[in-house]
């Protein structure tokens, strides 16, 4: 059977190919230690398994309104109020299964064909293949490697056309961590407000702040770009909440609406426990997300110092997420590899280590390795790489 063009257009997830390969490796005996992960390696917070197991006990097993329950619409809504100071009305949010489903929906109800949305790189993976199959066209703007990955109001600037409808800003990012400023973003928002551009916030990694560093939504510069913003946000990264899937928009009402239209046609709902899980998560106390902030600061202040000991590698310091970026073109050309790809498999082949090679995520040169698994085991890890350096140069 013929599939339809707009799947045999998608780019494989270049993560999810690391781990398969991984996997099947582990499975043939192998010690192989894998960094590719993009979820906590924490267990979710006793308390919100309790609460959902009680939703469970008490009956709450059946479908919920399409936009999310009107109990968990309030807890973020207030969320955003406490942390952000900023003012959401239940219709102003839409819960989506997980942040990446939020982000489907919008693109799906924003894009008609060959509207162009700006995507910064490096990127994470989903954002242009959500946009291609919504019809859309992914214009991408180098986030260079000397402004810490961040891209310029000049550069967003040039990249405006008479098509242009949207913008996405990962801050945090995956895969770079890093941080954009409150004047930074000040100055995107006005390129933004001035072509009309949607922006497309997405703060997932919002908890995950090192150094001291503060996190700004560029909602909240403005009431002109809180109007021109759409957050997306989620419990996965915050509460260590991945499998639960539980995500959100906020913004302009009519958008949010389409969204919840939509959904109710695809989804439904999201979860209805995990709904009550994320309940919990907002509505009781936040200690345990600010424990796992602070066990993922002390891993990078100790693993950043070794990594850029390796010959050949050099790293923007990232300011949040769990991810290191490194750029590794020197190691490829000192062991007398073509590619970071080729580098990354030899590298897997022979001393069992996963990485992500930033091919996937719009950046050849770097390679994508995360924190969140033990010390011990990403200590080990940076051993073999040296170890494998030195083997090949
Ligand atoms: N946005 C970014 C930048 C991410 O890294 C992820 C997950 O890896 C998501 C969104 C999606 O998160 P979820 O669908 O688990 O809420």
């Amino acid at each position: 059977m013929e599939l339809a063009n707009r799947v045999k257009a998608l780019t494989p997830s270049t993560t999810l190919a690391i781990t398969a390969k991984a996997n099947a490796l582990k499975a043939e005996g192998h010690n192989v230690i894998g960094l590719g992960a993009g979820e906590p390696d924490f267990n979710t917070p006793e308390h919100i398994i309790e609460a959902a197991y009680r939703a469970m006990k008490e009956g709450h097993t059946k479908y919920t309104a399409s936009g999310g329950l009107p109990a968990l619409k309030k807890v973020i809504a207030e969320k955003f109020k406490k942390d952000q100071n900023l003012d959401y009305s239940p219709q102003e949010i839409v819960v989506g299964t997980g942040a990446k489903q939020s982000l489907y929906s919008l693109f799906q109800v924003l894009l008609n064909d060959g509207d162009e949305v700006i995507i910064p790189t490096p990127y994470w993976v989903s954002y242009p293949e959500q946009v291609k199959l919504a019809g859309g066209v992914p214009v991408y703007v180098e986030g260079k490697e000397d402004n810490a990955f961040k891209i310029t109001p000049s550069q967003l600037e040039e990249a405006v056309t008479g098509k242009t409808k949207a913008i996405v800003i990962n801050s945090p990012s995956n895969p770079t961590g890093s941080l954009y400023n409150e004047e930074e973003l000040r100055q995107i928002g006005e390129v933004c407000l001035k072509h009309n551009i949607l922006i497309i916030s997405d703060e997932i990694y919002e908890k995950l702040i090192y150094g001291g560093a503060q996190h700004t939504s560029i909602a909240q510069l403005s009431p002109e770009l809180k109007e021109q913003t759409i957050i997306i946000n989620g419990v996965s990264k915050s509460h260590s909440m991945t499998g639960w899937r539980i995500g959100y928009a906020a913004g302009n009402s009519t958008i949010i609406k389409a969204m919840t239209n939509l959904d109710s046609h695809s989804t439904s709902n999201p979860t209805t426990i995990s709904q009550y899980g994320a309940i919990a998560a907002y509505g009781e106390s936040q200690k345990p997300v600010e424990e796992m902030r602070k066990a993922f600061e002390s891993r990078l202040n100790t693993v950043y110092e070794k990594l850029i000991q390796i010959p050949g590698f050099s790293c923007v310091t990232p300011k949040g997420a769990f991810y290191l970026f490194p750029n590794v073109k020197e190691a490829v050309r000192m062991t007398g590899f073509d590619s970071v790809d080729e580098w990354v498999a030899a590298l897997l082949e022979e001393e069992k280590v996963a990485l992500v090679p930033g091919s996937g995520f719009g950046s050849p040169d770097n390679v994508r390795l995360s924190y969140a698994t033990s010390l011990e085991k990403f200590e080990e890890a940076l051993e073999r790489i040296a170890r494998f350096m030195k083997k090949k140069s």
